[in-house]
């Protein structure tokens, strides 16, 4: 595709990384649903197997219809590469695995999806990399956590569950003036919505399994970011094997092509819910970065395309009365996903997390 003209995000998302052959062929890319490719003489195998590996190889290590959507995804967020996981924790795993040693601290926000301070405790603390949480609002309090041996702040925004929203030029900011690593988990934006590259983050993980694919189908995830960020990422990648299946790839790539339209109508959708709930007498709170009285409005005004389309609300009455509002619902389902064209409700849980772990 011409890289003359600066094509819009709903035109990437349908056009950016297709395979189109001069010569005609498919319109839209076939899945290759192969293990290895086959070489046609020992030289060419050779050649293959030095160095990167290319777009057609072994699928642990390259698969077109992998790179296809990579190059997609690498497009939609402004950066140089991108590369496909088999989750978003597969994303954020490899990248950490890659790029963080013994001894190496993270300083992030409290505010994260439960998973991620569990990688943090479970998966990283054991190998020595330890992680501290800030508090994230009014804005992340991570000067004061910030010692000799932290190489990366890792934020999300807006965060999950309570859509709060970390100001991102702040904190990238802050990285480049003490030399880190800038980290956001875009899921709850998506790409069509924030583009933290442009704002001064490093590196951009994603679950895919949301919006990106927006039908509920497929778990994926993918992380973007500038070609030196993702080189040990594609190489732990081919040695953890968190590599997508090119079906579920297929799928990505195939939900991506309304993904604009979604996240757009989705959001407005989000909007009016938002000020539904605001004035309806049994809520006690509505969490919406859309409304004018969220901590976050003027922060999510200047770097997010629109709001979202998730919002958190409490109710009078407490936990008796949520469990009572969702046992009525009918076509909104009870779900712990979110992103996808069916609206989902599920209850906030307590995830049991210390918020320092360890200091
Ligand atoms: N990041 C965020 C913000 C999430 O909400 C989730 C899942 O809900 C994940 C990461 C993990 O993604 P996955 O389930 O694709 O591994």
């Amino acid at each position: 595709m011409s890289k003359k003209r600066d094509l819009r995000p709903e035109t990437l998302a349908v056009h950016a990384g297709k395979r189109r052959d001069s010569s005609g062929g498919p319109l839209v890319d076939p899945i290759y649903e192969t293990a290895p490719f086959s070489f046609a003489d020992p030289a060419a195998l050779a050649r293959a197997a030095e160095g990167q590996p290319p777009d057609a190889f072994y699928t642990r290590e390259g698969n077109p219809t992998v790179a296809a959507v990579e190059k997609k995804l690498a497009a939609l967020e402004g950066a140089e590469d991108a590369a496909l996981f088999g989750s978003g924790m597969g994303a954020i795993a490899t990248a950490l695995l890659a790029h963080l040693k013994a001894g190496d601290h993270i300083v992030a926000t409290e505010d994260l999806y439960g998973g991620t301070p569990r990688l943090f405790r479970e998966v990283l603390e054991p190998i020595g990399v330890t992680a501290t949480l800030v508090k994230t609002e009014p804005e992340p309090a991570f000067e004061d956590a910030v010692r000799a041996e932290t190489r990366w702040l890792y934020v999300e925004s807006p965060t999950n569950p309570l859509v709060k929203i970390v100001d991102l030029a702040f904190v990238a900011g802050l990285a480049k003036r003490r030399g880190l690593t800038a980290v956001i988990d875009g899921t709850f934006a998506s790409p069509i919505l924030q583009r933290p590259l442009a704002l001064g983050f490093d590196l951009v993980p994603h679950s895919a399994t949301k919006y990106l694919t927006g039908h509920a189908d497929v778990t994926a995830g993918f992380a973007a970011g500038s070609a030196k960020m993702l080189e040990p990422i594609r190489a732990r990648r081919v040695r953890t094997g968190a590599i997508l299946d090119p079906f579920a790839a297929f799928l990505v790539n195939r939900g991506m092509k309304t993904l604009a339209l979604r996240v757009e109508r989705q959001s407005q959708n989000a909007r009016s819910l938002s000020q539904a709930l605001s004035a309806h007498t049994s809520v006690e709170r509505v969490h919406y970065p859309g409304l004018p009285s969220h901590a976050g409005h003027e922060a999510a005004r200047r770097q997010m395309r629109a709001f979202g389309a998730m919002l958190a609300f409490d109710l009078k009455g407490g936990l008796e009365a949520a469990r009572r509002f969702l046992s009525r619902l009918e076509l909104i389902a009870l779900a712990t996903s979110l992103g996808s064209v069916e609206t989902t409700a599920s209850l906030l849980r307590m995830t049991g997390v210390p918020a320092t772990i360890p200091s």
